[in-house]
């Protein structure tokens, strides 16, 4: 069964409707209805037809959700002035962020008058994390750790190491201050290449009459 969560959804070409991929239609004469045929790299590829209007209904792209930062400013109703910084919200894009940030705010008694928000940036900011990837080296006994200042620097390099024939680890987000601790990453590297000798080591015999052993 597919869960009602991963169903894809498609928006109708004609009426805009949107439906889910199992309530479409299925798609019929589509050699005649296509501008391309299906396997051509121009060719959209519809899920099937509307079931209100019969026209073709191509999949709907799945809205992101960023964790945004938003401070929103108020007056209490003594007129004093606060901000409240929001942290996480999770939000399609930043008017939708600004909205529910506001919207947590005026549930506080206090609260009178908001200024509106200020978004400060997804939560996973950039300025505070520090963006990882293992390397494999020439041989299997090399590993690298490369550190980067953001996700999208950090997977423009996996690329450029898959171009030149070497593997490597999905990004590993980490706080800037730990990164930027003298040794760190050397430290991390160490750790990382003693995985590579992990064995079982001799257990001594347990001694006889003696209840516990350590
Ligand atoms: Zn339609």
């Amino acid at each position: 069964m597919i869960k009602p969560d991963v169903m894809p959804m498609c928006q109708c070409d004609n009426c805009s409707k949107i439906h889910s991929a199992d309530k479409l239609v299925e798609a019929k004469d589509l050699d005649q209805r296509l501008d391309y045929p299906i396997g051509h790299p121009d060719c959209k590829e519809p899920s099937g037809e509307c079931p209100d209007c019969g026209a073709l209904c191509y999949p709907v792209e799945p809205v992101a959700l960023s964790n945004w930062d938003v401070t929103v400013h108020y007056q209490t109703h003594g007129g004093a002035a606060g901000a409240r910084t929001i942290r996480g919200i999770k939000a399609a894009d930043e008017d939708e962020a600004i909205e529910k940030a506001n919207a947590t705010v005026r549930r506080d008694p206090r609260v009178a008058k908001i200024h509106g928000g200020d978004v400060e940036t997804p939560s996973e900011r950039e300025d505070r994390q520090v963006y990882l990837v293992i390397q494999e080296g020439g041989s299997s006994a090399e590993l690298y750790l490369r550190a980067h200042a953001s996700r999208e620097l950090a997977e423009k390099d996996r690329i450029r190491c898959a171009a030149g024939a070497f593997r490597t680890s999905p990004v590993v987000a980490i706080p800037r201050a730990v990164a930027d601790t003298p040794g760190f990453l050397e430290a991390v590297e160490m750790a990382l290449l003693a995985h590579q000798g992990l064995e079982m080591v001799d257990t001594p015999v347990k001694p006889a009459g003696k209840a516990r052993f350590r």
